[in-house]
């Protein structure tokens, strides 16, 4: 079977896509709105939008100003620096659709240590000297909490502006073979032309824009939060510290595990477009962060009992979230020889045809994690999200609004994945849905 480009589900129409591309953006001020100023409550936001109307809307909406460019351009600089000058292994990413195979520098660790601990020492020498003219006591992480709305805004319109360079990239200096256009400009828009799009030969964008923009803007806002619950009140609530530490567990978990990242869908099926590029600059550092900017001023008590459950169900979600991937990956770099749950894997060997007429094989694991479901990695990324939530407690709906949300996204994503591998492994993938029969849940879906 051939593979083919781009699988989009047949709910994804072409009016969702519209849709998506208009309602994003006010959705990401008003989450901030109604968490920073609504008290959380989207009964609040609700009655003052009723009250105000669209110029209500329009009053809410913060102006980019100079220090949120500021904050952006240098945190943006200093990440692209980051990955272009850390040394690292050179990795290769799996055979794209054409054929071609990325190489990339694997530096995603020694950038994540040397972005956290480069923040908590600006916050340290703030302290230390605290004065706004002395030139050590230059940022204090809380500025970036005084200014999210003004940054989420800028986010919004910046990263548009950088999605129509792709676009127009990817028409005029493609940089492989795998970059081609549907004909149709708004599908290109949100989908994305290339998938390996790169500035030179060395800085790839969607490693910048997925790993060290996105993901890194997730520890670092994490952290943000924590500090000013700190600041505001003197001390840290056991819910906001079990928060804040699962979150950095999975995005440690993430910048440990980078390589593997480059063989997943993201990077390797889904090209650089609105959905994915727009998304990692703008939905991850708002939508993904909102149950930590929720507890800035919602600080619970939970106990230290409650606490240390949430946070060992937290931690063992996120490990076998990683194993489930691991197990994927080393059964993979292996050719079907590692041990998996202490027993040789079983397996099916499946054959396809890449769009440029050249037969490749690949495996498909049956046994572990991938023989409960074919999507089970997706059951501990989901409850992962709920126990680093669940602190909030349950005054308040918006703070799950992100475990909503994934469980969604990866549902359709599921579905999506299942669509493009039936495609390319015809009978095989058959096969392989006769043996694992269920999606994501074992025995339910
Ligand atoms: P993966 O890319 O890891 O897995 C799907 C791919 O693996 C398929 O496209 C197929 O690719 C290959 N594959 C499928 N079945 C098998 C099998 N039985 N044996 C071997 N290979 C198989 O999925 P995702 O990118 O969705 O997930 C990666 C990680 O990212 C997960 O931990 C997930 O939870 C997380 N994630 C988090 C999100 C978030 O927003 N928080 C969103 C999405 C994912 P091939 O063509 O190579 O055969």
């Amino acid at each position: 079977m051939a593979e083919t480009k781009t699988v989009h589900s047949p709910l994804v129409t072409y009016f969702s896509m519209l849709s998506l591309l208009t309602l994003c953006p006010p959705f990401v001020i008003l989450l901030w709105y109604t968490m920073v100023h609504a008290d959380g409550s989207v009964c609040q936001t609700w009655d003052y939008l009723k009250q105000h109307g669209l110029q209500g809307f329009i009053n809410i909406w913060p102006r980019p100003t100079a220090i949120a460019w500021k904050i952006i351009a240098c945190y943006a600089a200093f990440e692209a620096a980051l990955q272009l000058l850390l040394p690292g292994k050179e990795v290769e990413g799996p055979i794209s659709p054409e054929g071609n195979r990325p190489v990339y520098k694997a530096n995603g660790v020694a950038a994540y240590v040397v972005t956290l601990v480069t923040y908590l020492s600006l916050w340290w020498l703030w302290n230390v000297r605290h004065a706004a003219s002395d030139w050590f006591g230059i940022f204090n992480p809380s500025i970036v909490y005084d200014n999210l709305g003004e940054i989420f805004s800028a986010l919004i319109f910046g990263s548009l502006v950088f999605c129509v360079f792709l676009y127009i990239k990817g028409h005029l200096a493609p940089s492989s073979t795998d970059s081609g256009s549907s004909g149709n400009m708004i599908i290109d828009f949100y989908w994305g032309l290339e998938l390996y799009p790169r500035i030179g030969k060395n800085f790839d964008i969607k490693v910048f824009t997925n790993c060290r923009f996105g993901m890194m803007s997730w520890a670092v806002l994490a952290l943000t939060y924590c500090i000013k619950q700190y600041e505001q009140n003197g001390k840290v609530a056991d819910s906001m510290l079990v928060n804040t530490i699962l979150m950095l567990v999975y995005v440690t978990k993430f910048f440990w595990w980078e390589a593997g990242y480059w063989n997943t869908m993201d990077i390797a099926h889904d090209r650089a477009g609105f959905y994915i590029c727009w998304g990692c600059l703008v939905w991850v550092p708002s939508v993904y962060t909102s149950p930590g900017m929720y507890l800035v001023n919602h600080p619970v008590n939970l106990g230290l009992q409650l606490a240390l459950y949430i946070l060992a169900a937290g931690i063992l979600s996120i490990y076998v979230n990683y194993d489930c991937d691991r197990q994927r990956q080393e059964f993979r770099r292996t050719d079907g020889k590692s041990f998996v749950w202490g027993r040789l894997p079983s397996k099916i060997v499946a054959s396809y045809t890449t769009t440029s007429g050249q037969k490749k094989i690949s495996l498909l694991l049956t046994s572990g994690w991938w023989g409960l479901s074919r999507h089970f990695h997706y059951v501990p990324e989901i409850l992962a999200a709920f126990f680093w939530t669940v602190p909030a407690l349950f005054n308040h709906f918006l703070p799950y609004f992100y475990v909503i949300f994934l469980t969604i996204l990866l549902f359709d994503r599921a579905k999506r994945d299942d669509d493009r591998c039936r495609s390319k492994y015809g009978k095989y993938w058959k096969l392989y849905c006769e043996k694992v029969r269920y999606r994501i849940v074992p025995g339910i879906y």
